[in-house]
């Protein structure tokens, strides 16, 4: 699409502070942010925290939390919808002094007969609009006597509303088809409908960025921008995310998997995160999948936002895999292919949470850290691979797998070759992959066995497993002193001879 260069793009999150930060709320903040970058225009946040009973700071907290550790920063912000309350108080009123809303003073009794009638008669129920038709002497008196009432927005009842989505192309609804919807509660507090859209008047935010779920409020908004003689935003939504087995992903049938702060828990990237989000709704011209921050602010385009609902592959209670694999393929190339020097701040900071960090990586270790990141993050998927899988590389305090020392270990020969190896690596000038391997390969002719037994009994007497890079590669990372130290220490889990 054209931008409008006359105009700066103003774009908001508006979450609710009622639960986690979800992959859902995650994927609209995204949308909005790389609008915001891509236009020039400004990325705001907006807590909407007027329902005082489901909100909470720990929620807020969550979420801003959530949104810096995505990398999605806000420009303006954040606003909370709590501290606009007048300005909302002020639309009401004004639009019941424009004859654009009036107060209803039906009862709940006679409210749930309505909505029995329309039971009984198998229709939908509309509020049939009796208090709209109060004569001029009957309304004041009503207000006068204190009769508890509510406001309601006088639907046009001969004409239709429209707007263009940027997704959903043209929708227009027949105003006999809104209801006169509630504005401000009987308590005097505002409903969410009309604050959300006097702040985006308030905020002047020009476009209009959230789930399909927000459809059905748009027609109503409009018409309030409309009796406020404001220009409605542009509006695009997104469409919803579904498992697949179509069902809506919520934390209660799906569990922590939906929550951005899993994802950080288990050491995902938090790039890799947002490049898989980004392709829950959207895809680029070409379909290249893969993108830097730079190359998907260029390629993002509102208008290549899916209709079609997106698909999180992930079925509740899978053990194979704890979250969709496509995720997990993003996070494991993105982990294998960034530059070390990007990779190691994340590393860092899983050692340290992990205890394992030790200055001197930062310091004179350093070249030799980041080479041996560089070598066994091949394998890895996330980064807590690093403190558990790779445990062996910063501790000396590792664990046997019980099922590597039976396969690996189990032959008693083992208990006169890896010491003997350990000799002779001992005496090797340069501890380099290639002479390790000239060490494995002679020894091996010289005994007449075959090699595959001292490097997988080696491997696993080193590193505790069955799997890692390639064995001499991974035994000149680990350094001669521990790697001598290691091949004697096995030798009591290696069975003896009967
Ligand atoms: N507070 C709303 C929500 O969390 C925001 C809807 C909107 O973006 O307009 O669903």
């Amino acid at each position: 699409m054209t931008l409008d260069k006359t105009e700066t793009t103003r774009v908001r999150f508006a979450p609710s502070p009622t639960g986690y930060l979800h992959l859902g709320g995650a994927r609209t903040a995204l949308y909005n942010w790389l609008w915001a970058k891509k236009t020039g225009g400004v990325f705001i946040l907006r807590i909407e925290d007027t329902d005082a009973e489901r909100s909470t700071a720990e929620s807020t907290e969550g979420i801003l939390h959530g949104l810096r550790w995505l990398g999605l920063e806000w420009d303006e912000g954040p606003f909370y919808q709590t501290a606009n309350l007048p300005k909302h108080i002020e639309a009401a009123t004004k639009l019941l002094e424009s004859g654009h809303a009036y107060r209803c003073y039906c009862t709940r009794e006679e409210l749930d007969a309505q909505r029995k009638a329309a039971e009984a008669q198998k229709r939908a129920f509309i509020y049939d609009g009796r208090c709209r038709k109060l004569t001029e002497e009957e309304s004041p008196a009503k207000l006068e006597s204190g009769i508890p009432y509510v406001v309601r927005f006088r639907t046009p009842q001969t004409s239709a509303v429209a707007f263009d989505d940027l997704v959903y192309g043209r929708i227009e609804k027949q105003g006999h088809d809104i209801e006169d919807f509630v504005i401000v509660r009987s308590d005097g507090r505002p409903l969410y409908i009309l604050s959300n859209a006097v702040d985006d008047a308030h905020d002047r935010i020009t476009h209009v960025i959230r789930g399909a779920d927000g459809i059905a409020n748009t027609p109503k908004q409009v018409l309030i921008y409309n009796a406020l003689g404001i220009t409605p935003p542009t509006f695009a939504h997104m469409p919803l995310t579904l498992d697949n087995k179509k069902a809506k992903l919520s934390k209660r049938s799906h569990g922590e998997v939906v929550t951005v702060a899993y994802y950080e828990k288990r050491g995902f990237i938090p790039w890799a995160l947002c490049n898989f989000m980004a392709l829950l709704g959207w895809s680029s011209a070409d379909g290249r999948e893969f993108f830097t921050r730079e190359e998907l602010i260029e390629a993002f385009d509102l208008t290549r936002i899916n209709r079609a609902n997106s698909i999180f592959n992930y079925v509740p209670g899978d053990t194979k895999n704890w979250t969709d694999p496509k995720a997990i393929h993003f996070n494991s190339t993105y982990l294998r292919t960034i530059p070390p020097a990007e990779l190691e701040p994340y590393v860092r900071e899983e050692l340290q949470s992990a205890g394992l960090w030790r200055e001197s990586f930062e310091g004179e270790e350093k070249e030799w850290f980041l080479k041996t990141i560089n070598l066994i993050r091949t394998r890895y998927l996330t980064l807590t691979d690093f403190s558990e899988r790779g445990r062996c590389y910063f501790s000396d305090e590792f664990s046997f797998d019980q099922k590597a020392v039976a396969k690996n270990l189990k032959d008693s020969n083992l208990r006169t070759y890896l010491p003997e190896l350990s000799d002779r690596l001992e005496a090797l000038p340069d501890f380099t992959a290639y002479e390790i391997e000239e060490v494995f390969r002679t020894y091996s002719e010289e005994k007449g066995i075959k090699a595959g037994i001292i490097i997988n009994g080696s491997r696993t007497a080193v590193s505790g497993t069955s799997v890692g890079p390639g064995l001499f590669e991974m035994l000149e990372v680990l350094g001669k002193d521990r790697v001598v130290k290691r091949l004697r220490d096995v030798t009591p889990l290696i069975p003896e001879a009967v």
